[in-house]
Formats: structure tokens, C-alpha cells, sequence
């Protein structure tokens, strides 16, 4: 798949905000936030979307989970709760092709989310 953004992050090649970084997982604050705390978890193996998740993937995109745990719990919003949400293509509403993890909190949030 091509470079986007998101490679460019992981290679800091441009600026973002992160909050937590170890060698298969990135968490950085999202730039267009949708909710007093947004910020996004993805790993540093670049895959597209979830219909390319292969079961060799299985620990990295379980890894996801728990990074988004803990960074929200470094936050303080663990406890309230939060939302995890991961875009697929068009209709999921995905802009960007590296998958990632949504982390959303600080308020309530609504459901269903259109
Ligand atoms: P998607 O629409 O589910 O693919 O989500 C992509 C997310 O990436 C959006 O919420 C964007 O605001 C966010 N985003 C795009 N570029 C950047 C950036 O350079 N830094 C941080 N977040 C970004």
C-alpha cells in the first residue's frame, strides 16, 4: 500500500501530538477532535483497512485495544468511559488508509452515532 499520513507520524517526518509510543503502536491526539478527549491509536505496521487484517495481525490489532485502554486511563477518562470506533472504507466513513482506533471521551456520547 502507499504512504500516508500516518507513516509520516510514525516516522515523525511531521509533527503530532502523541501520547504514547512503543514498537508496534502509536497514540497521538486527533488534529480535528470530535469530543473533549479524541485521540487515535494505530500501529506502526501500515495496513490499510480491517478487511486487510490477516491472523498474523491478530497481536498488533489486539495491541490497539490495550494501548487505547491505558492511554485513556493516563487521561483520566477510563473510568467515565469512552468509545473506541475503527472507520472501514467509504460507508464506515474512513479518510485515512492505515487503519487506527478512534479513542473518544469526556462527555457522553450518543448512540445510535449518525
Ligand atoms: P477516519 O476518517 O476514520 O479515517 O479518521 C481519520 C482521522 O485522522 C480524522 O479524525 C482526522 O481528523 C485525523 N487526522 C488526519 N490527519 C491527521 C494528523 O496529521 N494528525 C492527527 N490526526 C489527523
Amino acid at each position: 500500500m502507499s504512504d500516508t499520513i500516518f507513516t509520516k507520524i510514525i516516522n515523525k517526518e511531521i509533527p503530532a501530538d502523541i501520547l504514547y509510543e512503543d514498537d508496534m503502536a502509536l497514540a497521538f491526539k486527533d488534529i480535528n477532535p470530535q469530543a473533549p478527549v479524541h485521540f487515535l491509536v494505530i500501529p506502526k505496521k501500515a495496513i490499510a483497512t480491517i478487511n486487510d487484517i490477516t491472523a498474523d495481525d491478530r497481536e498488533v490489532v489486539g495491541h490497539l485495544s490495550v494501548v487505547a485502554a491505558k492511554v485513556a486511563s493516563d487521561l483520566g477518562v477510563a473510568e467515565q468511559g469512552f468509545r473506541t470506533v475503527m472507520n472501514c472504507n467509504e460507508f464506515g466513513g474512513q479518510t485515512v488508509y492505515h487503519i487506527h482506533l478512534h479513542v473518544l471521551a469526556g462527555k457522553p456520547l450518543g448512540w445510535p452515532p449518525y
